[in-house]
C-alpha cells in the first residue's frame, strides 16, 4: 500500500488537518494567552478528543506548558494551558533611515538583547547593511550566550516594498530594485523572512500592542517616511496588507515630496517636512546637511523633542503641531472613509515623540474630515510598543511562519 497515489494523497490530507488542528490551538494561545482545554475547544470548534491530543503533542514539542489551575463554577478545576517562552528565540531587525537595530527575542516576543548601528546617511550601501546585521545577530546573540544556529528565523523589516522576488523599493534610502533578500543570506544564520516595516509592525501591535481586539484596524507608521498597514484581526489569527499611505496626495499641487509628486502625505507629516515646517516659521537657519533626506539621525530626533518641549506655548512651535495635526487628520480620515477600520493607531518613532503633544488636534481634525457614522466608531490611539518596535515587528515574521506551520 505504501507509496500509492492514493495512500499518498491521504497521507498529506490527514497531515494537513493536524496541522490547521495545531495551528488553531496554538493561535488560539499565542494570541490570547492562557487558556483551558475547554476554552480551547470553544475558540477552535475542534472536539474535545482533538483539542486533548493537540494538547499532548504541543506540551511534548516543549511549545505549550501547563500553568496552573483555574476554578469553575462547581466543577473539578480546570488545567491552565500558555506557551513556553523558552521554547525559542527569534531575531528582528529594524533597517531604519539611519539605524540599523537588530534585537534577540524570546518567541512570545519578550526582549532579550538589543544593539543598535548608526548607518551612513544619504543612500545607503546594501551590501554594508547586509554586514551591519550579521555584526548585530552576532553581538546581541553573543550577549545573550545564545547560539545563532539555533534560532528559529530571522525577520528584517525594511522602510520600502518588497515585491516577491525579494527585491527591495525603498525611496527613503534611495533604492530601486536592490536584491537585499540575496545580500542578506550569506550573513544570516537561520531562515530569513524579509517585509515591510509597516507590516510587520502592525501585525506586533495587532498581536501586542494596541491593536489587540481590534476587528480591522489600521496602524500608521509615522517617522521620516509614513507608511500604514491594514490588519484584520480574526479568531484564527491577524492578517495585514501594506500601504503606500504616505503617498496619497492631501493638497492638490501642493508641496514637493521625494517619490516626485506633489502634495503628499508624507511632505506634510514625515520628520524632515515637520523639521522643515519649524525651522520656515520660526525663521531658524537651514541645519547643514538638510535636505530631501535628513533621516532619522540623533540631531534629527533632538531637533523634533525640542520642537514639542517648546510647543507647550504659544508661538512656531505649536502652530508646526497644529498644522501637522490637521494634515495627519485629513490622511488618516481618508483611510476612514475609504476601509472603515474600528481603530487607527499610530506608531512608530514620529507618532512616539510627538503623538502625547499631537493627539486630541488630530483626534479634532480626523472628526472634522471623517463621515460621522464612520467616525463615531473609529478609535484612534498612539501605539503601545517600546523603542524596539519596528525591529520588534520584523521578529513577527519567523513567528508567524512557526504559528502557520503548526509550531514545526
Ligand atoms: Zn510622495
Amino acid at each position: 500500500m505504501r507509496g500509492s497515489p492514493v495512500t499518498r494523497e491521504v497521507g498529506r490530507t490527514t497531515r494537513d488537518l493536524r496541522r490547521h488542528n495545531r495551528t488553531s490551538v496554538l493561535t488560539r494561545l499565542y494570541l490570547h494567552g492562557p487558556a483551558s482545554r475547554f476554552d480551547l475547544m470553544k475558540a477552535t470548534g475542534l472536539s474535545s478528543a482533538t483539542v486533548s491530543n493537540v494538547v499532548t503533542d504541543l506540551v511534548a514539542d516543549g511549545l505549550v506548558a501547563e500553568a496552573g489551575l483555574l476554578d469553575s463554577d462547581g466543577g473539578r478545576p480546570r488545567t491552565l494551558l500558555e506557551v513556553r517562552p523558552g521554547y525559542a528565540q527569534v531575531v528582528g531587525v529594524d533597517i531604519g533611515e539611519t539605524h540599523v537595530q537588530v534585537g534577540l527575542f524570546d518567541w512570545t516576543l519578550d526582549t532579550v538583547a538589543t544593539a543598535t548601528y548608526p548607518m551612513d546617511e544619504g543612500r545607503p550601501d546594501p551590501a554594508v547593511l547586509a554586514e551591519l546585521v550579521r555584526a548585530g545577530i552576532e553581538e546581541v546573540t553573543a550577549k545573550a550566550g545564545a547560539d545563532p544556529a539555533a534560532l528559529l528565523g530571522v525577520g528584517v523589516g525594511v522602510p520600502g516594498a518588497v515585491l516577491p522576488d525579494g527585491l527591495v523599493h525603498a525611496p527613503t534610502l534611495g533604492w530601486s530594485d536592490v536584491p537585499f533578500d540575496m545580500l542578506l543570506r550569506p550573513h544570516v544564520p537561520a531562515p530569513l523572512h524579509l517585509d515591510n516595516c509597516a507590516r510587520t509592525l502592525g501585525q506586533a501591535e495587532m498581536w501586542r500592542g494596541a491593536g489587540r481586539g481590534a476587528q480591522r484596524a489600521i496602524v500608521g507608521l509615522l517617522a521620516v517616511g509614513v507608511g500604514a498597514a491594514v490588519a484584520t484581526g480574526s479568531p484564527g489569527g491577524v492578517t495585514s496588507t501594506t500601504s503606500e499611505w504616505g503617498h496619497t496626495v492631501v493638497e492638490a499641487g501642493g508641496a514637493l515630496c521625494r517619490c516626485g509628486s506633489h502634495g503628499c502625505l508624507e511632505a506634510y507629516v514625515g520628520a524632515d517636512a515637520i523639521l522643515e515646517r519649524y525651522g520656515r516659521l520660526a525663521g531658524l537657519p537651514a541645519p547643514a546637511g538638510s535636505g530631501r533626506r535628513s533621516g532619522r539621525g540623533a540631531d534629527t530626533e533632538a531637533r523634533l523633542a525640542a520642537l514639542v518641549a517648546e510647543s507647550g506655548r504659544p508661538g512656531p512651535a505649536a502652530d508646526t503641531v497644529r498644522a501637522t495635526a490637521e494634515y495627519l487628520g485629513i490622511g488618516i480620515a481618508n483611510l476612514i472613509n475609504l476601509l472603515g477600520p474600528d481603530r487607527v493607531i499610530l506608531s512608530g518613532w514620529v507618532s512616539a515623540a510627538m503623538g502625547p503633544a499631537m493627539l486630541p488636534a488630530v483626534r479634532d481634525a480626523t472628526r472634522r474630515h471623517t463621515l460621522d457614522y464612520l467616525g463615531e466608531r473609529t478609535v484612534l490611539e498612539l501605539g503601545r510598543l517600546g523603542p524596539e518596535q519596528v525591529a520588534l515587528g520584523a521578529a513577527t515574521l519567523p513567528v508567524h511562519g512557526l504559528l502557520t506551520a503548526g509550531g514545526r
